[in-house]
């Protein structure tokens, strides 16, 4: 292969052959000239093929071969970035031909459904507004990482097949074939391994990471999302508040989002629910909507325990005494509340550490410094009626940990997702995941979840009733 130009370095070639590689765009015939729009990563072209190109189809993926040309003062298309510069065609090849596409690409894709976009979504991303989003949120999660590193985090990742994690949400279960009747939970998030980190002496730790969750589904919500998870040791509350304000401002600023406050408002959980009516509200104006401006607020001081809503089959299943944590089961109640809370008294009452991040109506991250004494993690799943057991068999590996030198720490995750879909300035979280799930639980393009053959069935010990 010729070595390859990139269309955005083009003017370094006026006058010089060059070889380019991409996408046919747009394609006009003018009788003997034909005119392609060359698309590659870092922009667009025009190139003029003299009796030639005539056969291109457009979304062709094609070499071209030729000469940059400055175009004439008149012909100049000021509304394209290389719109001074052309590539008179010398030879070309095809190097894949596009047949005719099942869904347009040269608009915003909005008004297509959403089983035929992500059935075709390798296309769908294709348009130029998904390629913008598709490397915002690169560019997002690259500065969120820079700045954790400068921060002196570690990135660790933790492992994908696990054991029940306790967020509030039914696990995904994946069969053992070494043990049948045994299964894994896929991780509703790395809670507990974090947490163990902090044991193990990384005192700060991050990853961006996947987490899995049945919940029942809405039109904007999957099975699984992403997270900048996040533990740090020998911190309190407001320490870690102030972390995360500063490197979430510095990210977004870094990809070009306006902050409402430098300073992050911190709102108490009751204060929220009486002035907003909810505790995910939304500061801005209907003049900073339409900029764009970004409202960040700290949600403080939330109940530790709720009543279970029985038809919620995480809650049931969790909460055997009636009570179920709000948030985080792993979280430190208040200090004020500590007594309280190891005595297992008037549950409603306690306030717990967790710290809620908003932004513009949504939560967009939340955390808590945790407990890191077996008596209060105990304490928690008593309260949540668990018996001696059942606190072994669910959580006896963190108090073991917490019984060898595990410091004090706290931490959040952030959604990666709701963020880039704010800093995006969309409305569905779909928009900015590359391969989200259809409203419908299939996942893009591949169509699962499908059967399998009964023979893997045997293998794993299951049998499908029904
Ligand atoms: N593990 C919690 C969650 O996924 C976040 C945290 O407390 O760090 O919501």
């Amino acid at each position: 292969m010729q070595m390859r130009t990139l269309i955005h370095d083009i003017s370094q070639f006026v006058g010089k052959t060059v070889t380019l590689q991409g996408w046919v765009d747009t394609k006009r015939d003018h009788g003997k000239l034909t005119f392609i729009d060359l698309r590659d990563r870092t922009g667009k072209l025009q190139c003029v093929g003299f009796q030639k190109m005539g056969e291109l189809t457009t979304e062709s993926v094609v070499e071209l071969r030729g000469e940059v040309k400055e175009r004439p003062e008149r012909l100049v298309n000021a509304e394209q970035e290389f719109g001074a510069y052309e590539l008179d065609v010398g030879k070309y090849e095809v190097l894949n031909q596009a047949g005719e596409l099942p869904i347009p690409i040269d608009d915003d894709g909005l008004s297509i459904g959403e089983e035929v976009r992500l059935k075709y979504r390798y296309l769908d991303l294709r348009r130029e507004r998904m390629q913008k989003i598709v490397r915002l949120r690169s560019r997002f999660t690259r500065a969120i990482r820079e700045a954790l590193y400068a921060e002196d985090f570690v990135e660790v990742e933790t492992p994908m097949l696990t054991k029940s994690t306790k967020e509030g949400a039914r696990d995904f279960v994946v069969p053992s074939r070494f043990y049948p009747g045994s299964f894994y939970a896929l991780p509703q998030s790395p809670q507990q391994y974090k947490q163990l980190l902090m044991t193990a002496g990384l005192e700060r730790y991050f990853q961006i990471a996947k987490c899995i969750r049945d919940e029942d589904l809405r039109a904007d919500r999957g099975f699984e999302f992403t997270q900048i998870d996040l533990e740090m040791s020998f911190v309190d509350q407001t320490g870690v508040m102030e972390l995360v304000e500063d490197f979430v401002k510095k990210a977004v600023k870094e990809v070009g989002g306006v902050l409402r406050d430098e300073t992050f408002p911190v709102v108490n959980y009751l204060d929220a629910i009486k002035k907003y009516g909810e505790d995910r509200f939304d500061l801005r104006s209907d003049a900073e909507k339409e900029a764009g401006v970004l409202a960040f607020a700290w949600v403080v001081k939330f109940p530790f325990f709720k009543r279970v809503d029985k038809k919620d089959a995480a809650e049931v299943a969790d909460g055997k005494s009636g009570w179920t944590f709000t948030h985080n089961p792993f979280s430190m109640p208040l200090p004020e509340y500590l007594e309280q809370h190891l005595a297992g008294k008037d549950l409603g009452d306690i306030v717990t550490t967790q710290y809620d991040l908003v932004c513009n109506g949504y939560e967009v991250g939340g955390g808590s410094i945790r407990a890191h004494k077996p008596e209060i993690l105990q304490a928690t799943f008593r309260a949540m009626g668990y018996s001696d057991k059942e606190i072994t068999e669910s959580i006896g590996h963190m108090l073991e940990a917490f019984k060898v030198g595990t410091p004090p720490h706290g931490g959040i995750a952030l959604g990666l997702d709701r963020l880039v879909m704010l800093l995006a300035g969309e409305s569905s979280l779909k928009e900015v995941i590359a391969f989200p799930m259809t409203s419908t639980g299939k996942t893009a393009v591949m169509l699962a979840p499908n059967q399998i053959e009964a023979k893997q069935l045997k293998e794993l010990g299951l049998e499908v009733l029904g």
